[in-house]
């Protein structure tokens, strides 16, 4: 056939697909349904969409529907193709999710494809392989390992809950599983929740599979991705690690997927598409008949429950390998006199850790010198002009900085509202419990791990090497210092404010305290006893009881409970409109018509709308930020009915955005 009517879905907000014309130039392939290809699109040339249908064209026509045809810019090279698979999962997705086909396809393909480029260096290079960690399987080990060897035998899909607790040898298990699907013929997925954190888990898997393992991640050259996306396509690269966006490498013979830390939010992207990777994974996994495992200490809430009602198999690492979990010591800070955040024992353990020549983490889950700068005399605290939140104070450089909006003044010298020249600096950050440190330890070697710290690209992978070589003493920072790290000298980790958190109006709140404590708590006593000191105002909190205890079926119960009584997530499905727009009561306006609209439309007994109300931050950026929750299922017609909702709101209301999301995991 010479020539074809080629129907291509685009990566734009409209609904369907589009018709251009192919015509055979010399011997070149006439394209197939799966390919991906470049077409012109209004001004726009070279678009990137998705090849979903093609049939003859005997006549050669001019016109389609009354538009003028137009060509195909050109067809990409089979190594972009998308099989079955991917195909249907793109289908998946876009009636899931609620968007059109279309905007789900960037996912399959490197930004360049096609692109040429020399082969980079790895990230990880220079960080220190633990060669202390035994490889010889615990029986609880080998019994996961078994269970995975087991589904691969049979070719079928299953998914596996690994509750481990930390330092439990969660990644081992991984990496045998993958070995098996590897020298089985099979490929596999190992996706990891932020790159940059977790060098050394990339640096084990690469030197476990060698040049048949490669990243695949926004942080490598165009022509890299290329690279690693042609060669596993074409079966020389057998396992794909990398953030989210890894789950969409065209791996051949997709024989495993692992999805470590499945609990992490960045697993979820906040943009459109909003797709959760773990959820998708799931998909891809039983479409390939592959093995999903999901894997974690503090597992989603979500997670669990789904093992409880049997959809994923639980298997669990209770413990540690090498030793036990650490004691965890709650400090009262109702009782302390804590100078700068610091409370007396937690300066005396810090003091007694230095002298054994061991290693400090210390966690504060804010950035910056002081939170807030409060006037003494009137009260008033110094907002972002943007965004209606205190500014935090820094000292280098020295500035007021708004943590959202990126808006940064001066310090001021007098209170904008009486003048008064007496400010209370409210609070604390990582940059002053720094300070602090270096204060009281003059002699201690220390490094900061947080978002000013790690602008640069390659600079979290160089701190956290250089501590784990022993180059410093104490390792201060937020919730960086809390993931996958196995670091053997340390043997205190210090919380400054466990509670910090617990009373954001989000009904997540207390899930993501439990887990950013649990975790950090983890990197404590790895090979001999460890600490950790979790300074607290409410050291009667279930949840802070919970993660000192290491308490992870405790804290479902609870909060299952308080889920359950409120109808949210696991127990009921939760999709949010969100609405953003310059000026306060056009947004409001338009997000109670809305509001009224849902409850006529979808409102039931088995189903409630929520709102509309402010969102937790009601103002970023100068936008003004309004929610509507809609509790229970909705089918994928209702789906798209909402998206039809959205689009027809922005386009009739200038500098209004109204986004879509199914099973937001924040609501802020
Ligand atoms: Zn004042
Ligand atoms: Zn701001």
């Amino acid at each position: 056939m010479d020539r074809l009517l080629v129907d291509v879905v685009l990566p734009v907000p409209l609904p369907g697909a589009f018709t251009y014309r192919w015509t055979r130039v010399e011997d070149a392939a006439p394209p197939v349904v799966g390919d991906l290809v470049r077409a012109p699109f209004g001004r726009r040339r070279g678009i990137i969409g998705l090849v979903v249908d093609t049939r003859p064209d005997p006549d050669g026509a001019d016109t389609i529907d009354g538009y003028p045809l137009k060509d195909l810019d050109a067809v990409l090279p089979e190594a972009y193709r998308l099989d079955a698979h991917r195909q249907h999962l793109v289908g998946w997705m876009a009636g899931y999710y609620g968007v059109e086909s279309g905007e789900v396809v960037p996912l399959f393909h490197p930004p360049k494809p096609g692109t040429r480029g020399r082969r980079s260096r790895t990230v990880t290079a220079d960080f220190p392989l633990d060669d202390a960690i035994d490889i010889t399987l615990t029986d609880h080990q080998a019994a996961t390992v078994d269970a995975a060897h087991d589904l691969l035998d049979r070719g079928a899909y299953g998914s596996i809950l690994l509750h481990g607790v930390t330092g439990s040898g969660k990644t081992e298990v991984f990496l045998q599983v993958i070995r098996d699907a590897v020298d089985r013929g099979r490929g596999a997925i190992y996706l990891l929740p932020e790159i940059a954190l977790t060098p050394q888990t990339l640096a084990r898997i690469t030197a476990r599979f060698g040049d048949l393992a490669a990243a695949i991640h926004s942080g490598l050259s165009a022509g890299e991705r290329c690279r690693v996306h042609e060669a596993a396509a074409a079966g020389e690269i057998k396992v794909v690690v990398g953030p989210r966006s890894a789950l969409f490498a065209p791996v051949r013979d997709l024989g495993v997927i692992v999805v470590d830390e499945e609990h992490e939010s960045s697993y979820k992207q906040d943009e459109k598409p909003r797709y959760h990777a773990r959820d998708v994974a799931l998909v891809r996994g039983r479409q390939c008949e592959a093995v999903v495992l999901l894997g974690s200490a503090t597992p989603d809430l979500s997670s669990w429950y789904r093992a409880g009602e049997g959809r994923h198999q639980l298997l669990t690492l209770p413990d540690r390998q090498g030793g036990d979990l650490p004691a965890v010591e709650l400090v009262d800070l109702r009782g302390e006199t804590a100078q700068d955040g610091f409370s007396e024992p937690l300066i005396g353990a810090v003091d007694e850790t230095l002298a054994a020549g061991r290693q400090i983490i210390l966690y504060h889950n804010r950035r910056g010198f002081a939170r807030q700068l409060q006037c003494r005399d009137c009260g008033v605290v110094i907002q972002c002009p943007h965004c209606d939140i205190g500014l935090t104070w820094h000292l280098k450089p020295r500035r007021l900085l708004c943590h959202y909006c990126g808006f940064a003044r001066e310090v001021p010298h007098a209170c904008p509202d009486c003048q008064s020249p007496a400010f209370l600096p409210g609070g604390g950050g990582t940059e002053k419990s720094e300070l602090v440190l270096r204060a009281s330890f003059p002699e201690a070697r220390i490094l900061r791990l947080d978002h000013d710290t790690t602008r640069r690209r390659g600079s979290h992978g160089r701190i956290l090497a250089a501590f784990a070589r022993g180059e410093a003493d104490v390792l201060v920072g937020t919730q960086m210092v809390a993931k996958g790290h196995h670091f053997p000298g340390v043997s205190l980790v210090g919380v400054l404010a466990a509670d910090d958190g617990l009373s954001l109006p989000e009904y997540r709140a207390s899930e993501r305290v439990f887990q950013l404590l649990t975790q950090v708590a983890g990197r404590a006593g790895r090979t001999d006893a460890g600490r950790v000191l979790l300074q607290t105002w409410q050291p009667e909190h279930p949840v802070i009881l919970a993660a000192a205890d290491h308490d992870y079926r405790s804290f479902a119960q609870i909060e299952s409970a308080h889920r359950r009584a409120a109808g949210y997530p696991p127990f009921r499905r939760l999709a949010r409109l969100g609405l953003s727009g310059p000026r306060s009561d056009d947004t409001n306006h338009t997000a109670a018509q809305l509001a009224a609209a849902l409850e006529k439309e979808l409102a039931g007994p088995e189903r409630d709308i929520l709102g509309p109300a402010p969102a937790v931050f009601a103002r970023l950026q100068n936008r003004f930020r309004h929610q509507i929750l809609i509790k229970g299922d909705l089918s994928r017609a209702e789906k798209t009915w909402l998206a039809n909702c959205a689009r027809a709101l922005r386009d009739a209301h200038r500098g209004l955005d109204v986004s879509l999301d199914i099973d937001p995991v924040g609501l802020y």
